[in-house]
């Protein structure tokens, strides 16, 4: 892969980084992952709809990087991205062989490392690829899971204030919560359910068979849905942040803000995710704010999930490990690096690399390929010759062998039951 810079843009956002990882009084990392989010369904994000005023608010405190790329369409692989600071070809957990595979024992992750270093590590969950079978979030000195799947935002924040005002949460920490509110079903609470719902299917929640999903009430209907779950998603965080700045915990704490995967609304005629690597499915937010991030600075190069582990290394003045493939995007970001993403299970596996505004989506059976430019067709609808030398890019990060050796950990019949319960079966 060319990572090698033929143009860098020097970013200047930390100018004394390296004075606040070994002081005396170490950063505290919380990261929060919001499971489903399509970046352009968020304010901030230039979405025409209030979704989300807490969020934006957390991306005008810090940076707010416009273009971040999931490394995979769906939950497992993209969350192994987020913790090891690698492709999805590089840590291997996906869904292949009749299994869905979990993250080797063996491999560092953000939590591994950080409590290496000090760090109380504790993690608040609520889905089964995060849960201690797949090995992702292994690490965690205190650890809750939920694994019904349903929306317990405000469960898993009353959960962690608990946690903080009962001190059960020692600096410095890393702190891991994530919300699955936003997923299918999109069944918000009152009175989120009717703040952008309009007249027409009515109290639908979930998608119905594929045919029928082209009825335009339907699909409007369902944006409408979707968005109320962020924008009830985004009310409990108003209050984990409200709850944290009177507990006077903020001050010293770097926030990430993440997504494992987007959403689609049949703009290439699927709903949902881990269908295809459109944008729809592969563009999500990524936002950082704490002490020396310039308040409301925006980065527009291509930066990717698993840039997550060595930048918050990197802030924190800790050593990233030489296999990790992510970058630290507080610093320099070379303007041709190529981002890639694969693995697709629901109808055909697919790669793609996103090289400025050009991508190229390879689908592995049968071999075709799919060539846009980002910048002047955003809805991926105009398909352009194929670009040769990204198409081999594809090609090289294809090939590209496992780092490490996932584990099975179910049987296939269990997790196939799973995937169809999550729609990525049909
Ligand atoms: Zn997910």
């Amino acid at each position: 892969m060319k990572y090698s810079a033929l143009c860098c843009l020097t970013i200047l956002i930390l100018l004394t980084v390296s004075c606040w990882g070994g002081g005396e009084q170490r950063i505290n990392v919380v990261l929060v992952i919001i499971d489903t989010v399509n970046a352009n369904h968020l304010g901030c994000y230039d979405y025409d709809r209030d979704t989300s005023p807490t969020i934006d608010s957390l991306a005008a405190s810090g940076v707010r990087f416009q273009n971040c790329q999931a490394q995979a369409p769906w939950t497992l692989p993209g969350m192994a991205s987020i913790f090891t600071g690698l492709s999805e070809r590089s840590h291997g957990c996906s869904h292949y062989d009749g299994f869905s595979h979990g993250l080797d024992p063996e491999m560092a992750t953000l939590t591994t490392i950080l409590k290496e270093h000090g760090y109380s590590t504790t993690a608040l969950v609520n889905v089964g690829y995060l849960g201690e079978s797949f090995g992702i979030t292994r690490g965690n000195d205190l650890f809750w899971f939920n694994d019904d799947e349903s929306d317990n935002a405000d469960l898993t924040v009353d959960t962690l204030l608990k946690y903080f005002s009962s001190n059960r949460v020692e600096a410095p920490f890393f702190v891991t919560i994530h919300l699955f509110d936003p997923h299918l079903p999109y069944d918000p609470p009152a009175p989120f359910d009717t703040l952008f719902r309009r007249s027409g299917a009515s109290g639908i929640t979930e998608w119905p068979a594929i045919e029928m999903c082209s009825d335009p009430v339907l699909i409007e209907h369902m944006t409408a849905m979707y968005d109320s779950e962020l924008r009830w998603t985004d009310s409990q965080l108003s209050r984990l942040f409200a709850g944290m700045r009177e507990m006077e915990l903020t001050d010293n704490t770097l926030f990430i803000l993440v997504a494992d995967h987007g959403e689609e609304f049949m703009q290439h005629g699927d709903w949902g995710h881990a269908h295809n690597l459109y944008q729809q499915a592969l563009h999500v937010p990524l936002i950082l704010t704490g002490p020396g991030i310039e308040p409301g600075t925006v980065i527009s190069q291509n930066v990717g999930q698993y840039d997550v582990l060595p930048t918050v290394l990197a802030y924190l003045d800790i050593p990233v490990p030489d296999h990790v493939e992510g970058l630290n995007i507080l610093g320099e970001i070379p303007a041709d690096r190529i981002i890639p993403s694969s693995g697709v299970i629901a109808d055909t596996t697919s790669a793609a690399c996103l090289q400025e505004s050009n991508k190229v989506i390879w689908f592995v059976e049968p071999d075709s390929s799919e060539t846009f430019n980002l910048a002047d067709d955003p809805g991926e609808l105009n398909m352009l010759t194929t670009d040769s030398l990204l198409m081999e890019e594809v090609l090289e990060y294809w090939a590209w062998p496992c780092l490490c050796t996932p584990t099975q950990n179910e049987s296939a019949l269990i997790e196939m039951r799973r995937l169809e319960g999550l729609g990525y079966i049909r």
